[in-house]
């Protein structure tokens, strides 16, 4: 059998209907992603990143062209099944963290999993390997207004794995964090890449992320000006 992409994207274009003149955020995108890859979009800011990883991650449907993920078509999909894909293959990091604040660190953790029929103490073991992955075991209990900016992230990251998903999707996840916490995102990211081969799709600005990434690319005013594979 041919091995077959996690991610496709052929001719992948999407505008946006906005007054006199129509904005076409992505034009004829062709992109392939193996499952374990850990990819970066770069590239100035309107440049289409953010659309790219909505469209990819069923959020957002092309105006034309099609993105296939995991053997789905998403401009197919209906409603229910794109939740379905979503709920069950796909965690999402965000720049500002996106945490419920009433919520604990382990019941943000846990979110994902009510989705999916899991046993109590199934969801338990998952929410506690989840919070040990990125070393915030001792924080189950406090909630995301006692956290710091790099350890909210560390929680949004154990809540977009805990459910073992084949692909996260994270837009500009360290874009509002310094150096130091940065780094230690990025390691923790790297870490889960390499532990449970889960696939890593970023956009991002910060010269540390594009640093460590294993492939590059490079959109400008929505096309792909550069796809670069960095060897170690
Ligand atoms: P990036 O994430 O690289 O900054 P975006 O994907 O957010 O880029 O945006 C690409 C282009 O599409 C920009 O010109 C932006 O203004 C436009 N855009 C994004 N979302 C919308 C929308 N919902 N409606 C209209 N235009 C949009
Ligand atoms: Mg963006």
């Amino acid at each position: 059998m041919e091995n077959s992409a996690l991610i496709r994207t052929v001719n992948l274009t999407k505008i946006y209907p906005s007054g006199e003149q129509p904005i076409t955020a992505l034009r004829d995108v062709n992109l392939v992603f193996q499952a374990g890859e850990f990819a970066g979009l770069v590239g100035p800011s309107g440049s289409g990143k953010t659309t790219l990883l909505n469209i990819v991650g069923s959020l957002d449907v092309p105006t034309s062209g099609s993105v296939e993920v995991l053997g789905e078509k998403i401009e197919t999909l209906s409603h229910k099944k794109a939740a379905r894909l979503r709920n069950r293959h796909i965690g999402f990091i965000f720049q500002t963290f996106n945490l419920l604040p009433v919520y604990t660190v382990y019941e943000n953790v846990e979110f994902p999993l009510l989705l999916l029929g899991m046993t109590a103490a199934a969801r338990r073991k998952a929410v506690r390997d989840a919070l040990a992955w990125v070393g915030l075991s001792d924080r189950e209990r406090s909630r995301p207004a006692q956290l710091s900016g790099g350890q909210s992230q560390r929680v949004a990251i154990a809540r977009a794995v805990v459910k073992k998903p084949d692909l996260v999707l994270a837009d500009e996840p360290t874009a509002n964090l310094d150096a130091d916490n940065s780094h230690h995102i990025l390691h923790t990211m790297e870490d889960i890449n390499r532990d449970l081969g889960t696939t890593f799709l970023f956009s991002t600005h910060d010269a540390k992320v594009i640093a460590h990434l294993r492939r590059k690319i490079t959109l400008v005013d929505g096309r792909v000006a550069a796809d670069e594979a960095r060897t170690t």
